[in-house]
């Protein structure tokens, strides 16, 4: 069975490790990797490749930049051209990023079945670029790997055939299970080399475009987390793009002085960081959930979030970036809370699930 894996963001690169690490293990499955090139620097790609045991992918597109209609065009034309050429029995794609929609739409097309892992997952906010690729993506693919419950629950309302769902668990909850003792365990981590005491700072990450490119919201994270880093030492991996605009816009040095901004982390340092953390407050999906395996509490820069099941378990709080006192608020009463014994991310073999199932062995049940 020959599969095609699509992928080009971070978040990719770390859910596919697992899932492509158990697909070697089934007889008979040959893989091939597509990577996009939508996340290209050494510190947001080849570093998760090296440190996650990833082989290099067969094929690298090289694509990144420009408006979303020409990027996922142009992903378009490559991918379709490569399926071609290497007629796949499944393509597999993850997430919701524009390689996923590219990756989805090319096969379908060439009446190749798509596996999309992620899927189910909603925002209900259609000007959010991921809601839109994935809703179409989990309306063309054959196989829908759904993380939890809720996600199953969306799908169902959608009208999707039950029999093309299958609740796995969360990929990422895997690769935290299977990392974190590594993390933990290495002399010269993050926590050390940026002389930062375990409980004793806060963690932010920030990256979508909902608040990179809004002036004012972005105006509030950066006064609200500028105000945090005075009481508490703030630690800030920037993403590249957030670093451009918080460049071009000037906002730089107004956060420079009282927070500690560092280039992106691998995934190792990120899970130690986050770890180690007392509060994080994130705009991203998988930094949400990665606070609750640490059992860390989390504010959720946005006006909604994918992740429901944590909010209702009092682990995270949705400060919507248009105050910054409400969101120095949420993050300073999040300090010390814990929420409830819940587990909805599945038992850490999703990865397994999925592969056995792809493989023809079946899904575990
Ligand atoms: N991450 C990382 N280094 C960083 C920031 C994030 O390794 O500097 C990891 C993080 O631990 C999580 C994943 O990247 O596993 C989340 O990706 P991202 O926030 O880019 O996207 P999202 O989850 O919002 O789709």
């Amino acid at each position: 069975m020959r599969l095609v894996t699509v992928l080009g963001a971070r978040p990719q690169f770390i859910k596919a490790s697992v899932v492509s690490s158990e697909l070697a293990k089934c007889a008979g499955v040959q893989e091939v990797v597509i990577h996009t090139g939508q996340h290209f620097d050494a510190n947001m790609s080849d570093l998760f490749f090296a440190e996650l045991g990833m082989s290099k992918p067969a094929h690298e597109l090289g694509i990144h930049g420009g408006p979303h209609g020409e990027m996922t065009g142009r992903m378009l034309i490559g991918i379709e051209r490569i399926l071609a050429d290497e007629r796949p029995d499944i393509v597999l794609i993850y997430g919701d990023t524009n390689s996923t929609l590219a990756g989805a739409l090319a096969a379908v097309k060439l009446h190749i079945p798509v596996a999309h892992v992620e899927a189910g997952l909603r925002s209900f906010n259609m000007r959010m670029p991921e809601e839109v690729n994935r809703i179409v993506t989990d309306r063309v693919s054959t196989w829908l790997f759904a993380p939890t419950g809720e996600a199953v629950t969306h799908l169902g309302r959608e009208g999707v055939d039950p029999a093309r769902i299958h609740q796995v668990g969360d990929v990422m909850y895997d690769v935290a299970l299977h990392h974190g003792a590594r993390a933990a365990g290495r002399a010269n981590g993050a926590v050390r080399r940026l002389g930062l005491v375990e409980k004793g700072f806060a963690l932010a990450t920030v990256h979508r475009a909902e608040n990179t490119d809004d002036p004012d919201r972005l105006e509030v994270i950066v006064d609200a987390l500028a105000e945090v880093g005075r009481g508490l030492p703030l630690v800030w991996p920037l993403h590249p793009r957030t670093r451009a605009v918080l460049e071009r816009v000037g906002l730089l040095s107004r956060l420079e002085q009282s927070v500690r901004l560092i280039e992106p982390q691998g995934y190792l340092d990120m899970l130690e960081l986050e770890h180690s953390a007392v509060v994080i407050a994130t705009d991203s999906g998988g930094v949400q959930k990665e606070a609750f395996f640490h059992r860390v509490p989390c504010v959720t820069l946005r006006d909604e979030t994918e992740w429901m099941e944590l909010v209702v378990g009092g682990w995270n709080t949705l400060a919507a970036p248009v105050s910054a006192k409400a969101v120095i608020e949420a993050i300073e009463t999040a300090i010390g809370r814990q929420g409830s014994d819940i587990t909805p991310y599945g038992n850490g073999d999703a990865a397994k699930r999925i592969a056995h199932h792809l493989s023809g062995v079946g899904i575990i049940t």
